[in-house]
C-alpha cells in the first residue's frame, strides 16, 4: 500500500472516531456547566485539572500534573461613573491584574487616546500624566495589533492614575483581560462598554470639563496551578517530540467556553483520537493543557524555562487557542513550515482549508515555544454558533456558543496533522537560531509591543 493510501486510511479512522461517538462536547459540557469557572487559582482551576487528567488516563495516556507557584488575583467588585458635567454610573470590570483604587475612589480626568497605539501616547506626551488613560479595544484598519497590555504598559510609562478601555463592539457588553503579563499592575484597570465609552467621548468632545470616578476592589495573594502533560510514546523516534498545547484556564466572568474550552477539549480529544494509533506513531507526541494562560502565558512560559533542555528535541507545536470550523493552517511566522501544511491540507480537500498563513501572533500559549525556535502551528477557525455576538472575555463565553459540529472538526485536524507531524520520515522543518528569531521579530513588528508589555525576552 502506498503512503498515500495508508495515510487516507488513518485519516478516516480519525474523521469517523470524531464524529461518530467523540467526546468533545461531552467533555466540554462538563467543564463548563458543572466545575464552574476556572479562573487561576480557584477551586474549579484545581477541579478542571483534575478532570482533564483523569480523561488523559481514561485514554490509556501516562498523565501528570505539573505545579506552578504564581501571584493570584482576585476580582472584586468594580465601578465607574462620570462625576462631572453630570452623574452617570457606567457598568465596570475590572481588568486582570488590576491594582485597587482607594476605598473612596479615584477620581481623574479622562484623556482619550483612540486605539491606543504607540503614536497616540506619543502625541498626548506629559498630559497624560495624573490623568485617565481612556482608550478603545483593538486596533485602527491598517495598524498593527496593539494588544492590552502593550496600552496599558504605555500608560504607566507616561504617569497615568488609571487605565479605561473601552470595548470596540457594540452589545452593553465591558471586557475583562490581563493589563500585565504576570504581574501586579501598579494602576487600576478597567473595561467599559462601547456605549458608555461613545458617551465619555462626547463628553469630553464638548469641551465641558469630564471628571470619572473609579472604585475597584482587587486583591493579590500566592496561589499555585498545574500544567496537565500527557504523552503517546513514540517508537524508533521517540527522543523527538510533537507538542499539542491549549490553554484549560479562563475567566472568571464566563464559562470560557469558547475560550479556552475548546481548544482544550480539542486537545483532550486528539489524544483520544491518537491513542488508536500507538506503536505507530514514531515521534512521542505530547499533549499539555495549560493553566494560567490568560493572566499572562504563565503555564507555557514556565513550561518552556523548566523543560529548557528538551527544547531542541520539540520537532513542532501546535497551540488551540479559541477553535471551531478550522480555515486553514497557520505557522506562526514560520514560512519554511508552510509547504508542509499545505501537503496536509492537500490530502483533505473536502475540508475547504484555505492555504496555510505564517503571521506571528504574540498572545497565546505558542509564544515562549516560538521564542525558543520551535515551528509552531494554530488552527485559526470560524465560529458557527454565536449569533454574530463577539463572545471573547466577557459574560457570554458560554457552552451555547459552542458549536458541537466544530469540536469534531477541529480535534480530527488536529490529530492529523499530529499523526503526520509524529510520523513525518525526516522533518522537514529545521528549529530557528536565537539569531534567526530576533529577525523573527523585527520581520512581524513585535519588538515595539514586547517591550512596552515588559517581556521582550531575547
Ligand atoms: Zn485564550
Amino acid at each position: 500500500m502506498s503512503q498515500e493510501n495508508a495515510r487516507k486510511g488513518v485519516w478516516r479512522k480519525i474523521y469517523g472516531d470524531a464524529f461518530v461517538g467523540g467526546e468533545a462536547y461531552r467533555n466540554l459540557a462538563y467543564l463548563c456547566d458543572s466545575i464552574g469557572n476556572r479562573f487561576a487559582g480557584t477551586p474549579g482551576d484545581g477541579a478542571a485539572r483534575a478532570f482533564v487528567l483523569r480523561k488523559f488516563q481514561d485514554y490509556g495516556l501516562p498523565a501528570r500534573e505539573e505545579p506552578l507557584s504564581f501571584l493570584a488575583w482576585q476580582r472584586g467588585t468594580a465601578s465607574g461613573a462620570v462625576v462631572e458635567p453630570t452623574n452617570y454610573t457606567f457598568q465596570t470590570i475590572s481588568l486582570g491584574y488590576s491594582a485597587a483604587t482607594p476605598t473612596e475612589g479615584l477620581v481623574g480626568e479622562p484623556v482619550f487616546l483612540d486605539y491606543g497605539h504607540p503614536r497616540d501616547f506619543e502625541a498626548a506626551g506629559e498630559h497624560l500624566r495624573g490623568k485617565i488613560a481612556f482608550v478603545m479595544e483593538g486596533s485602527a484598519p491598517g495598524d498593527r495589533f496593539v494588544h492590552r497590555s502593550e496600552k496599558t504598559g504605555l500608560a504607566i510609562e507616561r504617569g497615568a492614575a488609571a487605565y479605561l478601555n473601552m470595548n470596540n463592539t457594540p452589545g452593553g457588553l465591558p471586557l475583562t483581560g490581563t493589563c500585565r503579563f504576570g504581574q501586579a499592575s501598579p494602576i487600576p484597570c478597567a473595561g467599559i462598554t462601547k456605549e458608555n465609552g461613545e458617551m465619555l467621548k462626547r463628553l469630553l468632545d464638548s469641551g465641558l470639563p469630564v471628571k470619572v470616578r473609579l472604585v475597584l476592589d482587587n486583591a493579590f495573594r500566592e496561589s499555585t496551578s498545574a500544567n496537565v502533560v500527557a504523552e503517546i510514546p513514540g517508537t524508533d523516534k521517540a527522543d523527538e517530540i510533537v507538542v499539542a498545547g491549549g490553554h484549560l484556564d479562563a475567566w472568571d466572568i464566563a464559562q470560557g467556553a469558547l475560550d479556552n474550552g475548546s481548544g482544550a477539549v480539542a486537545v483532550l480529544e486528539a489524544a483520544r483520537l491518537l491513542s488508536a494509533f500507538r506503536g505507530q506513531l514514531r515521534r512521542t507526541v505530547r499533549f499539555i493543557a495549560f493553566g494560567l494562560e490568560e493572566i499572562g502565558l504563565i503555564g507555557s512560559t514556565r513550561y518552556a524555562e523548566i523543560h529548557r533542555e528538551e527544547l531542541p528535541l520539540i520537532k513542532a507545536m501546535i497551540n488551540l487557542d479559541i477553535v471551531g470550523v478550522p480555515v486553514r493552517f497557520n505557522a506562526e511566522g514560520f514560512d519554511t513550515l508552510v509547504p508542509f501544511l499545505d501537503e496536509l491540507r492537500a490530502g483533505l480537500p473536502e475540508l475547504e482549508l484555505e492555504p496555510a498563513s505564517a503571521g506571528l501572533g504574540l498572545h497565546s500559549d505558542h509564544l515562549p515555544f516560538a521564542l525558543a525556535g520551535i515551528p509552531c502551528i494554530t488552527l485559526p477557525s470560524r465560529q458557527p454558533n454565536t449569533g454574530g455576538l463577539a463572545t471573547y472575555h466577557n459574560y457570554i463565553d458560554t457552552l451555547d456558543k459552542v458549536s458541537r459540529r466544530s469540536l469534531c472538526e477541529a480535534s480530527a485536524l488536529v490529530a492529523c496533522a499530529l499523526y503526520a507531524l509524529a510520523t513525518y520520515d525526516s522533518f522537514p522543518v529545521k528549529q530557528k537560531t536565537p539569531e534567526e528569531v530576533k529577525e523573527t521579530l523585527v520581520k512581524h513588528d513585535c519588538v515595539e509591543a514586547l517591550k512596552a508589555e515588559g517581556r521582550f525576552p531575547v
